[in-house]
C-alpha cells in the first residue's frame, strides 16, 4: 500500500508537468534549458518503439515516460517512468536510444525523456506522441490474419501446444514458402515440428535444403521460458506472408528452420527439463532423450550454418539480450570468431540503434553461467561448425524497465526483444553468408586436420567488450584444468562390440539406445573391422568425438580406446593396408593397396603413388596428399577432405546404402569419376576443385 501511495504522487507531479508543458508550447523549442532533452524522436517497429534523443552533458542516466493517450492527445492512463538507460546500455553513447516495449501493440502513447544528473532531475524533453505497429498482419488478409493464443489473450496466455500445431498447420495451408516436418516426437508423444521456410517454396528434401546454407533457431527447449517461443511463432507468420522485399530477398538466400518446441512436455507443464526430469539444454551431445535425438538428427540432415537458441535469464540488474558464442576450446577458432562478430560486431551495433540492450551473458554481476559444457546447445552446435549463439531474455524488467511488475507487460517486452534478434540474426547471415561459410570450410578442415591439443572441459575466454561496453560482467574465465587437456590427439577411438551395440539404461524409462545409433545421429563416420568399431578423428567433428568416447572426458558415452598413428616419418616401397592403418606426417613413397576389408585413416600424409582401396572397410584421407591416382571401391565408409591429387580419382560403386561418401574441399588435377554409389556423395558444402571431367553423381561436387 505504502509503495502505491508513493506512485500517485509521483504521477500527480507528473501530471503538472505535462499540463505546464502543455501549457507554454510556445517556449519549449527556444528556450530549453541546457540540460533539457531535445530531439526526441519515436521510430514504431514489430512490438517496440525507438526512441532518440540529443545527449546531455553530464547526464549520469535517463528516464523515459510514457503516458497511454486518446486519438485527440488527451492522457487515458498515468505517466508511467518505464525505462532508465544507462550508458552501460549501447556501444555508441553519442546517439542514446531505449526499445520502449511491453505496451500492447497497436496502442498511442505519448513519450517524454529526462536526463538526470545524479539523483537530480532535468526538465523533460518535449513529448512525442504515435501510435505504436499493430501485430503484424492484415486482420482481413488470409494467412496474414493468424494470430497465435498468446496474441489473442493480450499475452495473458502463453500458446498452448494444440493452438502451436493449428496455428502451424495453418500457415503451412495457406503459405507456399512455409513446409511443416515433424522431427520426431517427445517422450509423451507430442509432435516436434520444424517449419521449414524458404521462397517460391522450401527446398524439397534436407539434402536440398542443407545447400541453401540454411539458418536454424531452437525457441524453446526450457519448458518454463517460453518468450522466445512467441516470437519464433510469429516471425514464421512474417516470414510466410510478407510481402516486403527484405523478407522475399532473406527467403531466396537461404532456408529459415524454426523449431517452435523441442520440448512440448516441458512446456505443457511449464517445467524446465522434460518429462523424466532432464535438462534438454545438458544432452545435446550425449542425446540420450528423444528430444535432443532429433534436434541433432535434423542438424545432420539439414547442415544449419548458423543458429540461434532461446533462453530466459534470471538476472534482473542488466540487459536485455544476454548472449554467447560458442566457447569449449575445441571449437575451432573460425566458428569462434565468426559468433562473436554476429554478437559484437552486429547484434552490439544494431542493438545501439534499435534501442535493445544486447550483452554478454552473465551481462552484470551474472555469475557463473556460460561454460564450457559440450552438453549445450550453443557448445554442441559450436562443435558441429556452426556459427551461433545462445539468447538469453532478461526474465524480469528490473532496474532499467520498472514498470513491468506488470505479467503482460514484461511478457511482451520479453517476446518483442527475441523477435528483434531473430530477424538481425537473418539479416546477420543475409549479410555475411559468404564469410559464415568461409568460417564453415576453414572450421570443418581444420578439425579434419587433426591438429592440435584436445581438451575435455574448457571455455574461451570472453573479454569485456571494449568500453563503452554493453554489459560488465562477461561470463567468468572457465579455464581448462591441467587433467582434462590431451596435447597428443590420438587418431581414432576404437569401441568393442558391445560397447558399440551395447544396450543401454541412460534413457527414459531405464532404456536408451545404443552409441551406434547415437554416433549415426551425429553423422560420424565409423570403419567396422570384425568386432571393432573404430570412430577417427579426421572428421568435422573432431573437437566433439572425444567428448563422447575418451575415458577422461566428462560426460561420455563410453570408455573408448585411444589407437595412435601407426605410421609416421619416411617410408619407400610399396605399401600393402591390412587392419586398421593410421598415417600421420607421413610420407610414402610407393603405391598403396588398402586391401578388402581393411582401412587406411591419414593426416598430413603424402603418398606418392597411386592408392587403390578395393572392398576396404574405409578410407579416411584428410589434409594430405596424393601424387598418382586415387581408385575407391569398396562397401565401407569414404571421406576425403582437404587433400590434393595429382591424378584422376574414381569413386564407384560403394554401396553401403546408408553412409554417403564424402569429398570436399580437394584439388583434383584430373578427372573425377563417381558411378554407381549408393548414397550419392557429397561435399558438406566445401566446393572441390577438379581440373578434369566429372561424371554425374559428382557434377555439383
Ligand atoms: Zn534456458
Amino acid at each position: 500500500m505504502r509503495r502505491q501511495r508513493q506512485t500517485l504522487i509521483a504521477v500527480s507531479t507528473l501530471i503538472a508537468l505535462t499540463l505546464t508543458t502543455a501549457a507554454t508550447p510556445a517556449n519549449a523549442h527556444t528556450t530549453a534549458p541546457p540540460d533539457q532533452v531535445t530531439a526526441l524522436t519515436a521510430h514504431q517497429a514489430d512490438g517496440y518503439t525507438t526512441l532518440a534523443w540529443q545527449p546531455v552533458d553530464g547526464a549520469t542516466d535517463y528516464q523515459i515516460e510514457r503516458t497511454p493517450v486518446d486519438a485527440d492527445n488527451t492522457p487515458t492512463g498515468v505517466p508511467t517512468i518505464v525505462g532508465i538507460w544507462r550508458p552501460n546500455r549501447q556501444i555508441n553513447q553519442q546517439a542514446p536510444t531505449f526499445a520502449d516495449a511491453g505496451y500492447h501493440p497497436g496502442d498511442t502513447f505519448q513519450w517524454r525523456v529526462r536526463a538526470r544528473t545524479g539523483t537530480t532531475e532535468q526538465p523533460y524533453s518535449d513529448p512525442v506522441t504515435a501510435t505504436t505497429t499493430a501485430p503484424w498482419g492484415n486482420p482481413t488478409t488470409p494467412g496474414e490474419q493468424l494470430r497465435t493464443g498468446w496474441e489473442t489473450t493480450r499475452a495473458a496466455q502463453y500458446t498452448t501446444d494444440t493452438d502451436e500445431y493449428a496455428y502451424t498447420a495453418a500457415i503451412d495451408a495457406l503459405s507456399d514458402r512455409v513446409r511443416v516436418v515433424e522431427l520426431g516426437r517427445t517422450v509423451q508423444n507430442r509432435p516436434i515440428n520444424m517449419m521449414v521456410i524458404g521462397h517460391p517454396t522450401p527446398a524439397a528434401t534436407p539434402q536440398a535444403v542443407a545447400a541453401t546454407a540454411p539458418v536454424a533457431i531452437n525457441c524453446n527447449v526450457h519448458g518454463n521460458e517460453p518468450g522466445d517461443r512467441e516470437a519464433c511463432l510469429i516471425m514464421a507468420r512474417q516470414l510466410a506472408f510478407s510481402t516486403d522485399p527484405r523478407i522475399t530477398d532473406l527467403l531466396s538466400h537461404t532456408t529459415v528452420l524454426i523449431v517452435p518446441t523441442i520440448n512440448g512436455d516441458g512446456r505443457a507443464n511449464n517445467t524446465r527439463g522434460n518429462s523424466t526430469g532432464q535438462d534438454l539444454n545438458r544432452d545435446y551431445s550425449l542425446i540420450r532423450q528423444p528430444e535432443t535425438t532429433a534436434y541433432i538428427t535434423m542438424v545432420r540432415d539439414y547442415r544449419p550454418v548458423a543458429g540461434y537458441d532461446g533462453h530466459e535469464f534470471g538476472n534482473s540488474r542488466a540487459g536485455d539480450l544476454p548472449m554467447l558464442p560458442p566457447r569449449h576450446q575445441n571449437v575451432a577458432q573460425p566458428i569462434f570468431d565468426q559468433s562473436q562478430d554476429m554478437i559484437e560486431g552486429h547484434m552490439y551495433a544494431k542493438g545501439a540503434e534499435a534501442g535493445w540492450w544486447a550483452c554478454p551473458y552473465g551481462c552484470e554481476g551474472g555469475g557463473n553461467v556460460g561454460l564450457s559444457e559440450e552438453t549445450i546447445l550453443r557448445n554442441t552446435l559450436g562443435l558441429k561448425n556452426v556459427t551461433n549463439s545462445l539468447l538469453e531474455l532478461r526474465s524480469s524488467g528490473g532496474q532499467t524497465r520498472p514498470d513491468e511488475g506488470n505479467t503482460a507487460n514484461n511478457r511482451r517486452r520479453k517476446t518483442y526483444s527475441a523477435l528483434w534478434t531473430f530477424h538481425q540474426f537473418l539479416d546477420y547471415h543475409r549479410a555475411d553468408r559468404a564469410d559464415i561459410l568461409t568460417a564453415r570450410s576453414d572450421a570443418i578442415e581444420s578439425q579434419a586436420a587433426n591438429t592440435g591439443r584436445l581438451v575435455f572441459r574448457g571455455s574461451r575466454p570472453i573479454p569485456a567488450h571494449p568500453a563503452p561496453h554493453p554489459g560488465d560482467s562477461p561470463p567468468p574465465l572457465d579455464a581448462p584444468p591441467a587433467d582434462l587437456i590431451l596435447d597428443t590427439p590420438p587418431c581414432a577411438y576404437k569401441l568393442t562390440d558391445a560397447q558399440y551395440n551395447g544396450a543401454r539404461t541412460d534413457g527414459p524409462g531405464g532404456v536408451g539406445t545404443t552409441v551406434a545409433q547415437r554416433i549415426a545421429a551425429h553423422g560420424w563416420k565409423v570403419i567396422t573391422i570384425g568386432d571393432d568399431h573404430y570412430v577417427p578423428l579426421n572428421q568435422p567433428e573432431r573437437g566433439l568425438i572425444p567428448l563422447l568416447l575418451d575415458s577422461k572426458a566428462v560426460e561420455k558415452l563410453t570408455d573408448g580406446e585411444r589407437v595412435h598413428p601407426t605410421l609416421t616419418g619416411r617410408r619407400n616401397g610399396p605399401l600393402t593396408v591390412t587392419g586398421f592403418t593410421c598415417a600421420d606426417d607421413a610420407t610414402i613413397n610407393g603405391p598403396v593397396t588398402v586391401r578388402a576389408g581393411a582401412a587406411l585413416v591419414t593426416t598430413a600424409t603424402t603418398i606418392s603413388g597411386p592408392l587403390t582401396a578395393t572392398g576396404a572397410a574405409g578410407v579416411l584421407l584428410a589434409d594430405s596428399t596424393i601424387n598418382g591416382p586415387v581408385r575407391i571401391a569398396t562397401t565401407g565408409t569414404i571421406s576425403i577432405i582437404d587433400a590434393t591429387v595429382a591424378g584422376p580419382v574414381d569413386l564407384s560403386g560403394n554401396t553401403t546404402a546408408t553412409d554417403a561418401p564424402v569429398l570436399a574441399g580437394t584439388t583434383i588435377r584430373g578427372p573425377l569419376t563417381c558411378t554407381g554409389n549408393n548414397p550419392t556423395p557429397h561435399n558438406l558444402g566445401i566446393a572441390n576443385t577438379v581440373h578434369g571431367p566429372r561424371t554425374t553423381q559428382c557434377a555439383a561436387l
